[in-house]
Order: C-alpha cells, then sequence, then structure tokens
C-alpha cells in the first residue's frame, strides 16, 4: 500500500516542543523525563500501546566551570566545558599546564605530572587503557580537545557509561583554537574549578507498539530524546524522534502484517545506554527483532545522507532499491559504529540500518555544541528522509518473509565484537543487567 507523504509542519511542532518548549534534555533530568512524557502522549494520541520504561541514570549538573590562564600579570578566561560526572575539582586548582600530546606512554616516559593539569589532544575516552593511565599520573585535572572541530566553541563530550566508576580525575574539553594559542604560547600557569553534582536518578525509553495480524518478529524504529549539556539537541537527536512520531502518524492505519516498535530512547549521550536497557529488558525480546532503523542526526541543511548497513549484502541491496525508488541519494555504509543507538542491537544479532547526514569531516560542523539548534534543519529534507523509512519499513511490515536474512556477515560480527572488548568488557558480562548500573562498585564516589 502506498502512504501518505510526511508533513514537515508536523515535524517542526514537534521539533519546536523538544527544543524550544523543553530545551535541554539531559539524560536523568526532569526535561528528559518531560520529553518522554511528550512523546508517549503523542503515541497514545494516535491509540498505540504506549509504555515508559525507566532504569536507572546518573545524572550530574555543573555548579560552575572556571579556567583561566595567566598572559603576564593578567589572568585570561577560557571557555570550557567539564564532562559528563566528571569529579568536582577540591576548590579552585592552581597549577602548571602541561601539553601531553595523544598522551601515548612515550609522550609520558620520565615526565612527572604531580600536581599539574594536563592537555591532551584527541578524545579522552578513545581507550580505558589511557584512561587509567592518567587517572594514575598524578595529574590534578585533565583538559582534552576535540580534534574534529576546529573552532573557538565549547564542545560536550558523553562518558561511557560503564566507565563512570573510573573516572577519578576532574576532565573538561577545551575549544580547539584557544587550546592552540595556549600550547603555542608555552602557557604554564592555569587555574581550574569544576564545581559538579553527580546524583543517581532515572531515565526512560518510551515505547509505543503498532500491533501486527501475524505473530512475526517486529520492526523496531528509533532515536533518542536526551542531548548533551550544551544544546537542545535539535538535530542529534530531536530528529530521530520527530522522524520516528512521524512514521507512527504515516504506518498507525496500514494494519500490518508484523507488528511495529516505535522507540524513543534516554540516554544515549553516554553510549547508548538507553538502547543498551531496551535490550536487557526481557519483556522487549530484543533479540526477536526483524530489523532495527535506527535514526540519528539527520536533515541538516547542507551535507550528505548516509545509510549505515549492519547485516547481509541482501539488506545492502534492499536498501539500495529504496533509495532508488525515492531518488535519495546516500551513501551506504557497511562499517560499524558503537556510537549510536543501534549497536546494542547488534550485539544481540539483530541487523541495523542507520540514518544520519553529516556535513564535515568530523561529523557536522555544530555537533555537541551550543549551535545544534532548530535552525540548522531543512524540515523538507527531515520529510524526504522520513518517507525513506516510510517506504523501507512500510514494505518489511506487509511481508511475512523478508528480503534479507536476519544474519550479521562474519567480518562485521568481528568489529562488533571488538568494540564489545574495547568499551564493554573491562567493566564485565555487559549482558547483566546489573552491568553499568550506577550501583556499581564505587557508588560512594559518584554520589554527593
Ligand atoms: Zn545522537
Amino acid at each position: 500500500m502506498s502512504l501518505a507523504p510526511a508533513n514537515p509542519t508536523r515535524l517542526e511542532a514537534d521539533l519546536r516542543v523538544l527544543c524550544d518548549d523543553i530545551g535541554c534534555r539531559l539524560a536523568g533530568s526532569p526535561n528528559e523525563a518531560r520529553a518522554a512524557q511528550y512523546i508517549a502522549a503523542q503515541y497514545q494520541a494516535l491509540g498505540l500501546e504506549t509504555e515508559i520504561q525507566e532504569f536507572p541514570c546518573v545524572c550530574w549538573e555543573c555548579r560552575q566551570a572556571v579556567m583561566q590562564a595567566r598572559r603576564g600579570r593578567r589572568w585570561v578566561d577560557i571557555p570550557v566545558q567539564p564532562n559528563t560526572q566528571s569529579p568536582s575539582t577540591p576548590g579552585m586548582l592552581e597549577g602548571e599546564l602541561v601539553y601531553l600530546e595523544t598522551a601515548h606512554p612515550w609522550d609520558l616516559e620520565g615526565r612527572d605530572l604531580t600536581g599539574k593539569i594536563g592537555l591532551l589532544f584527541g578524545s579522552a575516552y578513545a581507550s580505558l587503557e589511557r584512561m587509567e593511565r592518567l587517572c594514575n599520573s598524578g595529574l590534578v585535572a585533565l583538559l582534552y580537545v576535540d580534534e574534529r572541530f576546529p573552532t573557538d566553541e565549547k564542545v560536550a563530550s558523553g562518558l561511557i557509561a560503564g566507565w563512570i566508576d573510573h573516572l577519578s580525575l576532574p576532565t573538561a574539553t577545551v575549544p580547539y583554537l584557544r587550546a592552540w594559542d595556549l600550547v603555542r604560547d608555552g602557557v604554564r600557569d592555569v587555574r581550574l574549578q569544576l564545581d559538579m553534582r553527580n546524583f543517581l536518578s532515572h531515565s526512560q525509553n518510551v515505547v509505543a507498539v503498532l500491533p501486527g495480524r501475524r505473530k512475526l518478529p517486529p520492526l523496531v524504529i528509533g532515536g533518542h530524546h536526551d542531548c548533551v549539556a550544551t544544546n537542545v539537541g535539535a538535530e542529534d537527536d530531536g530528529t530521530g524522534v520527530v522522524v520516528t512520531l512521524e512514521l507512527a502518524r504515516l504506518l498507525r492505519d496500514s494494519k500490518p502484517l508484523r507488528p511495529i516498535r516505535f522507540v524513543s530512547f534516554g540516554w544515549e549521550e553516554n553510549l547508548s545506554e538507553g538502547a543498551r536497557q531496551y535490550v536487557v529488558h526481557p519483556a522487549n525480546r530484543a533479540e526477536t527483532t526483524a530489523l532495527m532503523v535506527n535514526i540519528d542526526s539527520v536533515g541538516c541543511w547542507m551535507g550528505t545522507d548516509e545509510v549505515w548497513v549492519t547485516g547481509d549484502a541482501k539488506l545492502r541491496a534492499f536498501v539500495r532499491r529504496h533509495l532508488e525508488e525515492q531518488r535519495f541519494v546516500a551513501k551506504l555504509r557497511p562499517d560499524i559504529t558503537p556510537f549510536s543507538d543501534h549497536y546494542p542491537f547488534n550485539l544481540v544479532g539483530v541487523p541495523t540500518v542507520w540514518l544520519y547526514r553529516g556535513n564535515c569531516p568530523g561529523g557536522r560542523w555544530y555537533h555537541h555544541s551550543r549551535f545544534d539548534t532548530p535552525d540548522k534543519l531543512n524540515m523538507a529534507r527531515l520529510a524526504r528522509t522520513t518517507d525513506l523509512v516510510a517506504s523501507m519499513v512500510g514494505e518489511l511490515a506487509q511481508s511475512a518473509e523478508l528480503p534479507f536474512p536476519r544474519d550479521i556477515p562474519a567480518a562485521q560480527r568481528r568489529q562488533i565484537e571488538q568494540y564489545r572488548k574495547d568499551l564493554y568488557d573491562p567493566i564485565g558480562d555487559w549482558r547483566t543487567p546489573e552491568l553499568m548500573r550506577p550501583e556499581g562498585k564505587r557508588r560512594s564516589d559518584i554520589l554527593s
């Protein structure tokens, strides 16, 4: 059956509620819960059976973040963005700034870092081994530069949920161009104060179900409603939420053969913890999913669309056919990434399709900065993306047989396993629901 086209006005209206009326939706915050309530109400209004699934989350609040660098006799303010769940500094630190390059063991060899404030080029979270090396180095705080964004802006960074227990060092990012000047000018004396409150809270997944006429493996479509602390998460990932809502409107009366589950995930910004919680929740039976379609960061004015396909060549052929039919230009990528909500599904063997639109080599130029606002989005473009997903999901929902095997090829499975080893295994067996819960081994450290 052919579906009605997506409506740009409705997409914008939902996005305005999330970004303008609610605003920043940090995981575990009252605003995140408000967003979940709003989303659930929309699904309920469509007559879908809707559930809010709560799970524990470490929320945080930055009371104060101050950095100053001494230039001659003057102390100059430097913008600084504390990391998600960073510990506080003990009051105002004053110390020597040391540039660590990438903190390779050779970079640190023979250097006494005791009592100093380190500056790292690149993410602090690229490896747990390096993070532990830095935590044990004698440094009193760690600053770093998100090397993807050579701007003068603060860029937020999410910590992997399971690493919260390992982070004993107050950590913050500084804008690339400010850090550049500090290193070039050999600035030595800096002050840093991070006053943080980390506390136990709850995040939530919103799950709405359109029943199928037959008992067939369901389709899951979703995006995430939480965002980082610096912005209102218009593109990342207000777009995924509003596209999923619009899909529910378009498909509601389609009487699908197989069930469709529309999911808005919470707590994505710490390595897709909400999607992981969805996958480990026994009632969701996520491992039986036919295909998971993840919509995260789409619809910007200029850019290149990408569809990341985890699955068999026949799944890629299926996607390619729909791109052709829709005259939708997008790059098909067979690559695995653990940094969005589809990855926990891959861990239990579910094939996935991730829709994304980038606009610079680092991703999108406003990524995790204050510039991720609704004006970055072209609603007509967002509607086209919705139509593409609707055509794929519409076909699969009416097919008793899938046009691809529910299988992930060995080469992709190896990459999935490698990420599991790097990101999850340091913590333990991720399958246990307890894993990475804040009730973990050093709860006292994270609760103020
Ligand atoms: Zn995202």
